[in-house]
């Protein structure tokens, strides 16, 4: 019999799976290696085929995603043997490259079991765990064109290479204490320091207070005692960042549950191969120093992932901060002398190894919502996994996605891969990062760009690179409506080709009138769409400072309720925060139109009513206001405030101002934060049950696409989904990559697609 699989079966531990399988069987023949994916031929019993074949599907290896299987019946060859040949070479070259994955359970026993040739070596892995992205240089994927090239292996981790029945048989990052990368501590200066165990040295200089630079896996974390305020407080200081949550490193589950409430889903999301942060409630109760995430309820949890965690953590106890090795804002140091360099005003030492990292990765973040994972990040254990879509493009597609919480896409063929986080497009250095990261999947993926696609926005610095490409290989621009772009990401995702009622609530990107749009309502399919509502405009004054300090958002939406007038009440919730010269200078920006663009935005309207409540008047990360606003919102059922929907020729506009009105209102009343807050919620997601309920009796469509970072919002995706299932929709959100702007990449690669199969 013969037998195809296509997927990620390569550099997965497939072989020797099949190898071991086979001979479990008494099976004879051979695997290989296409460029395909594996290749297999068996004779034996009737019986034993069958539980074979059975066996691949439900015993394969943890790493290893099989798409699709084919076999056939074929005249006896006569194998005397079952063994594993070498790789044929055809023209294809194309094969998805393994995630880094968290350590295994196996090595796990034998990184502390005092017998093991391995006991306490950093750097253990096999075919089923360990680095695999983030060190391969080129392909195809084999020892010597990763960074472990310059590890040449002792006897005994080549005989394991070699032996097809041993657990590291071709796995490329083999290594042990003899052979392998080694760990060294160094001070500030780059001076080593002497000691016999760099890692329990570590550990004793964090519990004395001190922050480390650790290497990882896709680069630098800064560590320290998270248990320790003064010591987390340093940590801001000299990172220069304020109040943006830190995520936290905890030995193990049972810890987790000392700090945080978890739920079943939530520990299997902490516990998978991924290793993913994860956002956790923490319990009132036992909760660590506010400083690590102020106002906020949510805690960033992750368990370790490479040996050198497990190692550290077991030994502190603690759990520790372990937050991106970076100043402010720029990505993450990977390098070892830019670390050393561009992090020596913030760690007192340096934990370092000499194993390069390839290419930066950040950790990824997602939580659970309704039982469903959600990502805010997708990068270190997803990327760069390719996303199987329902459509497939002739020409190679390459989307250069959006100004914030960037990442590109490649499209090819059915595959689009999405790339690991690049980040914000606010330095020199995330750029050069994303050119950077473009070259490298080009190659890595094997696929030549035929097609450009980007934002419609044409100030945007992913605007201007794609522009430069598209010029440099003389190739197809094609400009894509950043929120048709969040809509076609879910459309892909799901695999629906039909028109759906998409309704795209975030920050900002640019409409096709030329206004900021953020609160739409979208009849669309991939390749086009049709804005029917969205909420009401108002003017954004001095622009981009109108983002960092929502309280211009304020004064906007009360200009409008009071004219001018609305700086005096401004002036009474303001009072304290803004000087009164500066909120009439904002007022004359608005009344004669001066840098005030206008905006549908949902999320000026969080911030509106954040600094109307007093919560949050300047922001010092993306998307702090809503996310202290949904903090002080409960869990339960409240009425919504009062709000308008205006037709006009079948278009729909939502005014929101008695929203702004009614709060007012009952902040005379005394009414509590908590009530309002909660009530608010409960308003946008009426908004969007309404108007859907609108835009179906028009179109008859039935299907509702959520997304944008409206929708990383715990509550108004309860609500929403509730509310909108409650009516009869069909509600699809995002799951393999994050509703925020890191997921538009994908919807950009989607929309162009469909357009450029219209051109043929
Ligand atoms: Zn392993
Ligand atoms: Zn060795």
């Amino acid at each position: 019999m013969h037998i195809s699989i296509k997927g990620i079966v390569q550099g997965v531990g497939f072989r020797p799976f099949i190898y071991n399988l086979a001979r479990c069987y008494s099976l004879s023949g051979y695997v290989l290696n296409n460029t395909k994916g594996v290749d297999i031929e068996v004779e034996g019993k009737k019986e034993n085929v069958r539980l074979f074949l059975q066996d691949i599907e439900l015993k394969s290896p943890p790493l290893s995603v099989i798409e699709e299987i084919k076999w056939e019946e074929l005249s006896l060859r006569g194998y005397k043997n079952f063994e594993i040949k070498s790789s044929k070479k055809e023209k294809e070259r194309f094969l998805p490259i393994s995630p880094d994955i968290s350590i295994c359970n196996d090595c796990l026993r034998e990184l502390f079991d005092p017998s093991n040739r391995r006991y306490r070596y950093p750097f253990i892995n096999c075919t089923n765990c360990g680095p695999r992205f983030t060190i391969v240089k080129d392909i195809p994927y084999d020892r010597k064109r990763t960074t472990m090239s310059s590890f040449k292996m002792c006897e005994e981790c080549e005989r394991e290479y070699n032996d097809p029945s041993n657990r590291r048989f071709h796995a490329q990052p083999n290594a042990c204490w003899k052979c392998g990368p080694q760990v060294r501590l160094l001070d500030r200066e780059g001076k080593e320091i002497k000691t016999s165990d760099p890692i329990l040295t570590a550990a004793s200089l964090i519990k004395e207070g001190k922050i480390l630079a650790v290497k990882g896996i896709g680069g630098y974390h800064l560590a320290c005692d998270a248990t320790d305020p003064e010591v987390v407080e340093k940590l801001r200081r000299r990172k220069n960042r304020i109040d943006k949550p830190f995520a936290v490193m905890m030995l193990d589950i049972n810890q987790v549950k000392k700090f945080c409430e978890v739920t079943p889903e939530e520990e299997s999301f902490l516990l998978s191969p991924r290793r993913p942060i994860v956002l956790l409630k923490r319990k009132s109760q036992k909760v660590l120093p506010q400083e690590i995430a102020p106002r906020n309820k949510y805690l960033g949890v992750m368990l370790p992932y490479t040996p050198l965690h497990y190692l550290l953590l077991e030994e502190v106890k603690i759990p520790l901060v372990m937050t991106s090795g970076n100043i402010s804002e720029e990505p993450i140091a990977y390098k070892d002398e830019d670390a050393l360099c561009r992090l020596k005003t913030i760690a007192d030492f340096f934990l370092v190894h000499n194993r390069e990292i390839e290419i930066r990765v950040d950790d990824s973040v997602g939580k659970i919502v309704d039982g469903e994972r959600v990502l805010i990040r997708r990068s270190r254990g997803y990327a760069p996994q390719p996303i199987k879509t329902h459509f497939t493009s002739k020409k190679c597609i390459v989307a250069f996605g959006g100004h914030l919480k960037n990442t590109f896409c490649l499209l090819r063929k059915d595959y689009a891969i999405v790339s690991h986080h690049i980040g914000d497009l606010e330095n020199l250095e995330a750029l050069s990062s994303l050119e950077e990261g473009i070259e490298h999947y080009k190659k890595i993926f094997y696929c030549m760009p035929e097609v450009v696609a980007c934002d419609l926005h044409p100030n945007y610095t992913s605007t201007a690179l794609a522009k430069e490409y598209s010029r440099k290989y003389s190739l197809l621009l094609i400009p894509v409506q950043h929120h048709h772009a969040h809509i076609a990401s879910v459309l892909a995702e799901k695999k629906i080709d039909g028109k759906v009622i998409g309704v795209a609530f975030d920050g900002s990107g640019l409409g096709d009138d030329g206004s900021i749009w953020g609160g739409e309502f979208l009849v669309a399919d991939m390749k086009e769409f049709k804005r029917i509502a969205h909420l009401r405009y108002i003017p954004l004054p001095g622009g981009e400072a109108a983002i960092k300090e929502p309280w211009r958002m304020a004064l906007s939406f009360l200009y409008q309720i009071y004219g001018k007038e609305g700086k005096k009440v401004a002036c009474q919730i303001l009072s304290d925060v803004v000087k009164f010269e500066k909120i009439e200078a904002v007022q004359k920006l608005i009344e004669k139109n001066i840098s005030s663009p206008l905006t549908s935005s949902a999320g000026r309207l969080f911030d509106a009513v954040s600094s109307i409540l007093g919560i949050r008047h300047r922001i010092n990360y993306e998307g702090q206001a809503a996310c202290e606003l949904e903090t002080l919102a409960e869990e339960k059922k409240e009425s919504s405030y009062p709000f308008r929907i205006i037709e006009k020729k079948g278009r729909f506009t939502v005014d929101t101002l008695p929203i702004i009105e009614a709060i007012l209102a009952e902040q005379e009343k005394g009414t509590g934060l908590e009530v309002i807050a909660t009530r608010f919620h409960w308003t946008l997601s009426q908004i969007i049950l309404e108007v859907c309920e609108k835009i179906r009796s028009i179109f008859s469509l039935n299907k509702v696409a959520l997304s944008g970072g409206v929708f990383q919002n715990t509550l108004i995706v309860r609500q929403v989904r509730h509310l909108l299932t409650s009516s009869g929709f069909e509600v699809l959100l995002n799951s393999s990559v994050p509703p925020n702007d890191g997921g538009i990449s994908l919807g950009q690669v989607a929309v162009a697609c469909q357009r450029v199969t219209d051109r043929l």
